[in-house]
């Protein structure tokens, strides 16, 4: 039960981490602790027929399980130091892209050849966006989708497989130090290791939380990012879609000087829900292989709230809001552009009516309700500038459902190696509050990785 390297949460975080030990040290004796389930066995129960809603699975397989929240994502690998998380901030901007096009080069050679990159570079709707007050952000993202993805991760997991000992259903409970190095404990059996890695994602942010507070290390709020997924057809995008795949725009409210952004956008692509901590929030996903398309794409609209004094909790925030939500739609609510803008909650009536099928059996309702005047405020300014370069956007049709969250993690204090104040204690991934993309987080498990292997030489 010894090892040099125990890494908890096999998300892109742990996952990379593990890759990259094993391409530079592959004598050195690794575990990867997993809560979920192996990637085979991961199925949401929800199939739109008999179980149309979450039924709070004990180990979510939408969020938990080789892959992590990452595996049945739409596999947009954003390679930019613009989004997407603030790993430049601790390893440098150079580096950070460097490190984000070798995980690109690895998911190419295990599976992700023929997938396309898209990029801002030289595009003409960064002048038709600044023309209309809206900020088009640079970037280049391979999108693999959300088959091609899970591929990659079954060719990444075979490779790994006989290297690492993985554990899954395995939620790790305690890390204590312990004879300089670690003692990891897990379904009452104690582990040990000379370096830890923790890469336990925005689904551990509570067990992230706990040990912080154990262990006395240093953590600092982050923000909460709320609004909706707006869902519409696929031909009003398209001119950007065809070109960016995936735009991230920026618009500066002329009523409050919010920023409001769209974020994850998924052409084609189709609705789906989230479980965090047993509450139900809205994302999306698009498949590469056109057999799988949808009439419609869809992407969010986020505004952030960061709270310092007195109240500092962003996510309980978040939480509240999506919880309203729950409270008032069973889960997740969809309501017609048209119907918000009149005052009046979508119907099944209504959305009968509409001349758009929903790709998510959402509740009618009203999410005036549940969204504060300010953000809904906001998010209706965007629909309407949006509309200038995408039009049609503003059209009474458009599906608005709430509420989409983006919980971060708290920032825990690392150094540059992604170390916290114990000696061989590292933090990655989304856990850390630093990443909040598939690149960045895989991009943050290379980096330890290499930064461990350096210290067996
Ligand atoms: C539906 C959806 C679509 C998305 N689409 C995209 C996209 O297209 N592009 C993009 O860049 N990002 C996307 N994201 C975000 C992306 O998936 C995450 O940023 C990324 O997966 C973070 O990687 P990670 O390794 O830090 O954490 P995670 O992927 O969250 O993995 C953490 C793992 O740790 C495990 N774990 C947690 N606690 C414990 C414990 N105590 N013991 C053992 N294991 C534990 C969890 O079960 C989980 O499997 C999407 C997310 C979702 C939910």
């Amino acid at each position: 039960m010894k090892y040099d390297v125990i890494i908890i949460g096999a998300g892109p975080g742990g996952i990379f981490a593990a890759y990259e030990l094993m391409q530079r040290r592959p004598v050195m004796k690794v575990a990867v602790f997993e809560a979920g389930h192996e990637l085979k066995n991961r199925r949401c129960p929800i199939d739109g027929e008999r179980i149309k809603s979450c039924v709070g699975c004990k180990s979510c397989s939408i969020m938990s399980g080789f892959g992590g929240a990452g595996a049945f994502s739409d596999g947009k690998y954003n390679i930019t130091n613009d989004f997407g998380g603030t790993l430049f901030e601790y390893i440098g901007k150079k580096r950070a892209l460097e490190l984000m096009h070798y995980v690109d080069e690895i998911n190419l050679k295990h599976g992700g050849e023929g997938t396309r990159i898209y990029t801002t570079a030289g595009t003409r709707f960064k002048t038709l966006c600044i023309q209309n007050d809206l900020h088009l952000l640079d970037a280049s993202v391979r999108h693999l989708g959300t088959d091609k993805n899970y591929v990659v991760l079954e060719n990444i997991y075979s490779y790994l497989m006989g290297k690492v000992d993985f554990f899954f259903e395995a939620p790790v409970d305690s890390i204590e130090i312990f004879d300089g190095g670690y003692a990891v404990k897990c379904r009452d059996t104690v582990y040990r290791c000379e370096k830890c890695i923790v890469s336990v994602g925005r689904i551990g942010s509570k067990w992230m939380e706990r040990v912080c507070n154990e262990l006395k290390i240093p953590t600092k709020s982050n923000r909460v990012d709320i609004g909706v997924r707006v869902e519409l057809p696929a031909a009003v995008f398209a001119h950007l879609t065809d070109e960016l795949y995936e735009s991230k725009i920026v618009y500066r409210t002329q009523q409050y000087g919010d920023k409001v952004r769209t974020f994850c956008m998924d052409p084609k692509g189709a609705v789906v829900n989230e479980n965090t901590n047993g509450i139900i929030t809205v994302n999306g996903h698009s498949y590469e292989d056109p057999a799988l398309q949808t009439e419609n794409t869809n992407f969010a609209l986020l505004v952030s709230k960061h709270f310092s004094e007195p109240f500092k909790d962003s996510n309980g925030y978040g939480e509240s809001i999506a919880r309203l939500s729950n409270m008032l739609g069973g889960g997740v609510i969809v309501q017609r552009f048209g119907d918000l803008i009149r005052g009046r909650r979508s119907t099944p009536g209504r959305m009968d009516d509409a001349f758009i099928t929903p790709t998510l059996q959402a509740t009618p309702g009203d999410l005036s309700l549940v969204l504060p005047k300010r953000i809904l405020d906001g998010i209706i300014e965007m629909i309407y500038a949006l509309d200038k370069v995408a039009p049609g956007t503003a059209n009474d049709d458009t599906l608005l459902y709430g509420v989409e969250v983006k919980f971060y993690n708290m920032e825990v204090e690392v150094n540059n190696d992604l170390e916290c104040l114990y000696k061989g204690l590292y933090i990655i991934g989304d856990g850390s509050g630093i990443t909040h993309s598939l690149s960045h987080a895989s991009a943050s498990g290379v980096h330890v990785a290499r930064a461990i292997a350096d210290q067996y030489r």
